[in-house]
């Protein structure tokens, strides 16, 4: 889970995720206008300082594909699964559908993590207690988490405004953002993305 922001220990400059939430599109037909919510799927992601961009970022959390065959394998069981979906209180033919789904696209993924910013894979770590990042600009400073424990009441997002969640291939180049939930969500009307182009190199 991602900390809500990061604050300098010494200037209290705050620095914010941009976005928090992103999903794969794994459908078969090229995604374009409107996609269903079944062709989604969840991005694990880890919080990082993407050097590239200087911000927080996340950047994808992809396990060894054995962690991903022993979540298929005990929702076919019956047990309770948290990585790489939260299935915990899924009903047992959703969570193994689910689960299903994350281990095919775990086969077929080639490229290693990608911060979802840019695409970039120039970050560090910021969920590990060693080392701590030094704010560049602060002789004794160091970026550290803040949690805040908020209450998510209402509709969900994408009922009367629009969510824009990021929306990735899966192999995590960004391809557009999810807009606005239609037909009881079972329907998302999407908007094209792509990452920055990168910075000239020299
Ligand atoms: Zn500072
Ligand atoms: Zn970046």
């Amino acid at each position: 889970m991602l900390p809500d922001l990061y604050v300098c220990s010494s200037c209290h400059e705050q620095f914010d995720f941009k976005f928090r939430e992103a999903y794969y599109y794994v459908g078969a037909a090229p995604a374009h206008e409107q996609i269903a919510d079944a062709d989604l799927l969840w991005i694990n992601l880890r919080p990082a300082w993407c050097k590239d961009c200087e911000c927080v970022c996340g950047v994808e959390d992809i396990a060894p594909l054995r962690a991903f065959e022993g979540a298929y394998g005990a929702a076919r069981a019956g047990q309770p699964v948290e990585y790489p979906s939260y299935a915990k209180f899924m009903e047992p033919a959703d969570a193994i559908r689910e689960l299903g789904d994350q281990l095919r696209w775990r086969m077929g993924r080639r490229r290693p993590a990608r911060a979802l910013c840019c695409g970039g894979s120039r970050y560090q770590w910021m969920d590990v207690a060693q080392p701590l990042l030094r704010h560049a600009q602060c002789e004794y400073g160091f970026i550290e988490p803040r949690i805040y424990i908020g209450s998510g009441c209402g509709p969900g997002p994408g009922i009367y405004a629009p969510a824009n969640i990021r929306l990735y291939d899966p192999e995590g180049e960004l391809i557009g953002q999810l807009t606005w939930r239609k037909q009881d969500g079972s329907v998302w009307d999407i908007e094209p993305m792509r990452y920055p182009p990168p910075a000239a190199d020299d």
